[in-house]
């Protein structure tokens, strides 16, 4: 453990130069407005590139489309271990109103311990901790039995088709590892047994349905002779309020509650509710992340209809965001539906997948690594980990069907701010803490399992 001990003395010692590299890359806009032309990773890329040329790492950029740049660089490894990947994405979300900004969102400033900007936290804190494990272990000279692969891509924040899933498309033989480590996971939670992280082991799925509710057109000052599909709308919707989804307990999370709290056993539906109270009162965000683990989702959010005020619409849109469990598929989601509109005439409905539930397994010898990770990070040997799904999207959807195991985890010091109002918002910020832990997490990660092989 001399040697580790060493590495991570090296990730202190360095702090200037990861600070300095993290405001470079924030300083690169490479917005994602989701309409081609967009992105520009490729700027991005180009930099990472030549500071990775500078320490002796080939790397190569591989663009889905003009200045969609996306970056792969490789430790070699001697081919008798499993191979690691450290996935990051290089695209960040618009800014609206940057006057509302307390510091520009591309100036990358470094005030309070904290370096403010735009992509600062989503997800080039990642990029960042990434590049710097792979640079510190490259110096340190130490043999790998694995290959460390760690990539820089674009498009994530749109669904990753220009990103991870034209790699995962065009090329998997360069992406193809055993374990990845990604965002979406790694934070930690309040808990009355000690110190305890969730470890991002899936993701749910998303779906996207699109409701046509079909009327008769009509004056509006006679609505007796007309069948308006507003009216209709209102009937769908409160259907979809309605709606009871089933509850589904198979998570590997609801079996590690009791990291959370000794009195938390494995809840069954009836239990579940007051699960969830208790919960709350330990750690409210947990108790709502559980809610959405337990359960498909139904949600409203864009309804169209009517092109004037004295006209009555004959027809209306209304799209919903479903997100799915594993195991959900479209036929399931089809047969919720049709239960939720059923003896309302005159609709009809359209699914669309936009991404897969998919999960990796917990309680492995690689997922015991990243336990020891963490505790060699954060210097608390009695840390331990509880599983969890995010609800939203990552591109480790795109990896976990090439057989990679994939993990949402990118550590925080356990004592930082889990609430981060400023991802997809104003004033995005990380503190340097956070990406010193982080740092660390991936170099221990990968010493596990790259120096000593799994
Ligand atoms: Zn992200």
């Amino acid at each position: 453990m001399a040697e580790l001990d060493d590495l991570l003395r090296q990730v202190d010692a360095a702090v200037d130069e990861i600070v300095r590299f993290h405001q470079d890359i924030v300083r690169i806009p490479t917005v994602n407005t989701g309409q081609m032309p967009t992105g520009n990773e490729t700027a991005c890329c180009e930099y990472i590139r030549d500071r990775l040329a500078a320490e002796g790492i080939g790397a190569k950029i591989l663009e889905s489309a003009p200045g969609r740049g996306n970056l792969i660089a490789r430790l070699k490894g001697d081919g008798s271990g499993p191979n690691l990947l450290l996935m990051s994405h290089l695209d960040v979300v618009p800014v609206e109103d940057p006057a509302r900004w307390r510091y520009p969102p591309f100036e990358a400033v470094l005030a309070e311990g904290r370096i403010w900007g735009r992509g600062s936290d989503d997800a080039k804190a990642v990029a960042t901790a990434g590049y710097s494990a792979m640079v510190l272990l490259k110096r340190s000279g130490l043999k790998l039995k694995g290959d460390l692969i760690y990539t820089a891509t674009a498009d994530e924040e749109s669904g990753g088709f220009y990103g991870y899933g034209w790699l995962a498309r065009n090329v998997p033989e360069e992406i193809r590892a055993d374990y990845a480590l990604n965002e979406g996971g790694g934070y930690p939670v309040h808990s009355r047994r000690g110190l305890v992280y969730e470890l991002g082991i899936g993701e749910k799925g998303r779906v996207e349905v699109t409701i046509a509710i079909r009327g008769r057109s009509g004056h509006a000052s006679r609505p007796w002779d007309a069948d308006n599909a507003l009216v209709k709308a209102g009937r769908v919707l409160n259907a979809i309020e309605n709606y009871r989804p089933e509850i589904d307990l198979s998570s590997p999370v609801f079996d590690y509650l009791h990291e959370v709290d000794e009195s938390l056993g494995r809840p069954s539906p009836e239990t579940l509710e007051d699960m969830l109270a208790r919960v709350k009162e330990i750690d409210p965000q947990l108790s709502s992340l559980l809610r959405a683990l337990s359960r498909m989702t139904l949600t409203p959010t864009v309804l169209q209809a009517g092109v004037k005020s004295n006209s009555i619409p004959a027809s209306a849109i209304l799209k919903c965001d479903v997100r799915t469990l594993p195991g959900q598929d479209e036929d399931y989601v089809r047969a919720e539906l049709a239960k939720v509109l059923a003896g309302i005439d005159g609709v009809s409905f359209e699914v669309e997948t936009w991404a897969r539930s998919t999960q990796s397994p917990f309680g492995t010898p690689f997922t015991d690594v990243l336990r020891r990770a963490l505790a060699a990070a954060t210097g608390r040997e009695d840390v331990r980990l509880i599983p969890a799904l995010t609800a939203g999207f990552t591109d480790s959807q795109w990896v976990r069907p090439l057989g990679i195991a994939a993990y949402g985890f990118a550590p925080i010091h356990p004592e930082s701010e889990t609430v981060r109002p400023g991802v997809h918002g104003i004033d995005e910020n990380f503190a340097v803490r956070d990406l010193l832990v982080r740092t660390k997490a991936y170099l221990a990660a990968a010493y596990f399992t790259l120096v000593e092989g799994l």
